[in-house]
């Protein structure tokens, strides 16, 4: 397995994208679309390196890697049958997650596309392969969560630690990963760090540094607690601060990441304030470290943020140029006082975030 095997993977398909969770629900999987019609447009597929992965079902086995049995025939169960009562499932027509028909099918789909993306990076066939209809990082063993049904980073994780791997998990969406926390809470062998708003000031309400794994697990959790109006300045200054430093001390042989896209300014669910510029930056980063990469969406409720930023996000994969139409005009800076105060928040987060690593 090299890490600087050159090119790109990016996982398609129609049927990822086209799935409704209720008419009024924030997670729009059609958002993909536009993502792949920018990319089109810009002619990304056709460059060197591009390549088109079409995705597969995951498995009943892989699924239960990480989900209880009764959990997922529930699943089955609401994905025929939506109109029954599943809320001690975590799945309620009126809240967050709510049953919809076809809902198991489709997401045994955008959980495999992320397990056809870790397999083309394995065999060393692409540098790094993205899924944008992963990252479902809230759903937990036996429970829907946060739009999240089957928590495909936690399975990828899953299969890669089974493998004998060390992995490194890296979430920037904006929304603390508990479910992948949860999921490798008592081990070394996935280094989870979750770079996000508060707990205090968002869903799910967890995600404090004091959170830092049980165990063997202990110092494998670092939880950056970013309080909300989070600008790019602060941002890039707590991701260079924790993740270079801590993914480098770890020596993963594969790195993991969520790129929700929440986070943005421009974003309805969330008070995080960063830009196209911050997801460059970080994004970078994970195009220049050596370790073999499998890249995930996540949230991002904000059309045209999810459009340019992801559409930004893949060039940098394919080493292209972006063009300045991805970026954000004017994002917001904070100056005088409130400068000062959001720094000093974020370094005491960062503070606390190195503090509990092992
Ligand atoms: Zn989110």
């Amino acid at each position: 397995m090299t890490a600087k095997t050159a090119g790109a993977g990016f996982v398609w398909d129609p049927a990822v994208a086209s799935h409704v969770y209720r008419e009024d629900h924030p997670l729009k999987p059609k958002r993909l679309v536009a993502v792949k019609e920018t990319l089109e447009r810009l002619g990304a597929f056709a460059r060197p390196g591009a390549k088109l992965l079409a995705p597969r079902a995951a498995t009943r086995r892989e699924i239960e890697r990480i989900h209880e049995p009764d959990y997922v025939e529930a699943v089955m169960r609401a994905s025929a049958d939506p109109d029954d009562d599943y809320t001690r499932w975590g799945l309620d027509p009126d809240k967050d997650t709510p049953p919809f028909r076809g809902m198991h099918e489709v997401s045994l789909l955008t959980t495999g596309g992320s397990l056809v993306a870790m397999e083309e990076v394995l065999a060393g066939r692409a540098r790094v392969a993205v899924n944008y209809s992963g990252g479902l990082h809230h759903a937990m063993a036996r429970r829907a969560h946060g739009f999240c049904i089957y928590n495909d980073p936690a399975i990828v994780c899953a299969t890669l630690a089974d493998r004998g791997m060390k992995v490194a998990y890296v979430d920037i969406d904006a929304h603390h990963g508990d479910g992948v926390q949860a999921a490798f809470y008592d081990t070394d062998q996935v280094l989870n760090i979750s770079l996000h708003e508060s707990g205090e000031t968002l869903f799910p309400g967890t995600g404090f540094a004091s959170e830092r794994g049980r165990g063997k697990g202990a110092g494998f959790s670092i939880n950056v607690a970013l309080p909300g109006y989070t600008d790019d300045a602060a941002y890039m200054r707590a991701f260079d601060a924790v993740v270079p430093p801590l993914v480098e001390r770890y020596r993963p042989d594969v790195l993991v990441t969520q790129q929700g896209i929440d986070p943005h300014f421009t974003d309805p669910l969330t008070h995080l304030q960063i830009s196209t510029r911050t997801r460059e930056h970080a994004v970078r980063w994970f195009m220049r470290s050596p370790y073999p990469w499998v890249a995930m969406g996540g949230g991002g409720y904000s059309m045209d943020a999810v459009r340019r930023t992801w559409a930004l996000e893949f060039l940098i994969m394919l080493d292209a140029p972006i063009p300045e139409e991805l970026h954000d005009a004017d994002p917001p800076m904070w100056t005088g006082p409130e400068r000062r105060a959001i720094d000093e928040i974020t370094d005491h987060a960062v503070r606390d975030a190195l503090a509990a690593a092992w």
